[in-house]
């Protein structure tokens, strides 16, 4: 990797996540948590220097790769060139699946995440109606933790919730930081959330679930009744959290999914102000 950089004379950026997964055994772990196959479309969110790419492509039907930085894709198109299976996008993929809305349903998300966009990308892609049918995604450790986080738990929050509302974690583990380089300073994590198979809301309440879970979580240590009142009258919010069995005296932090979900059902359609 050393040499091919060298060699490329690409000198890493720090800002663009740039580290790189060397291990192999590491790489056939990704794959093995995406059980990609023949028949799969595989997103790839920054393939940096190919090597998840390379083992993507040997697999499944088709693979579209999404780099911002263009030092790197010249190097993948070079690498990469005549592959019969590969669409290579120089773009912030970010920007790029808002501004390109595709139906991604029938993909695989599989891809070591670029740190500083990670949560706002999977956020993305998990909310999207035609969101992919599994994010298999290598993140820093914490936000790994974040994202699969259950209620009462250190880490349970927005982040959690707005994952959760559309997928299931089916696993997850750890990579440490010496399978990179440059090593970073924490431990990496590959989780895996499929996505599920009967939604827990339609896709017109989802807007009013964000609200709440925004609403609720935007000062953690104040109760959720009192933040809600914000956007809905007592009459509204004293029915829907008994329906949800939450107590008016409870944070938002030991509110489950499936209590988030009852209380969007009953609270739809009666936000009055935003
Ligand atoms: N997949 C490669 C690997 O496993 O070695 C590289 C992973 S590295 C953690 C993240 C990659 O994402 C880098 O190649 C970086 O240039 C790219 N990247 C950073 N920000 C990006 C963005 N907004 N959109 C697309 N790619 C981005």
């Amino acid at each position: 990797m050393r040499s091919i950089l060298a060699e490329e004379q690409i000198q890493l950026t720090k800002s663009l996540g740039q580290n790189f997964l060397h291990d192999g055994n590491q790489l056939q772990r990704i794959i093995q948590a995406g059980e990609v196959s023949a028949n799969d479309q595989v997103l790839e969110i920054g393939p940096g220097l190919g090597p998840l790419t390379e083992l993507l492509m040997a697999r499944a039907r088709s693979v579209c790769a999404i780099e911002l930085d263009n030092r790197l894709v010249k190097f993948l198109q070079k690498r990469f060139a005549n592959a019969p299976n590969l669409e290579l996008i120089n773009a912030d993929a970010l920007a790029y699946l808002r501004t390109n809305p595709r139906d991604w349903s029938e993909w695989k998300l599989v891809a070591n995440l670029p740190y500083s966009v990670a949560s706002p990308l999977l956020v993305d892609l998990a909310l999207n109606p035609q969101g992919p049918k599994c994010l298999v995604a290598t993140l820093q450790i914490e936000v790994a933790q974040r994202i699969i986080a259950k209620a009462d738990g250190d880490d349970y929050g927005q982040l959690s919730l707005f994952l959760q509302l559309n997928y299931e974690s089916s696993g997850w583990f750890k990579i440490p930081s010496g399978s990179f380089f440059p090593e970073p300073d924490v431990d990496s994590a590959c989780i895996t959330l499929v996505r599920r198979t009967v939604p827990l809301l339609p896709n017109e309440l989802i807007k009013v679930f964000l609200r709440i879970v925004k609403l609720g979580f935007s000062q953690r240590r104040k109760m959720m009744l009192k933040l809600l009142r914000m956007n809905w009258p007592l009459e509204r919010l004293s029915p829907a959290l008994e329906a949800a069995g939450v107590s008016p005296m409870a944070r938002a932090e030991s509110v489950t999914l499936e209590q988030f979900v009852i209380l969007t059902q009953m609270l739809a359609g009666s936000i009055h102000s935003e």
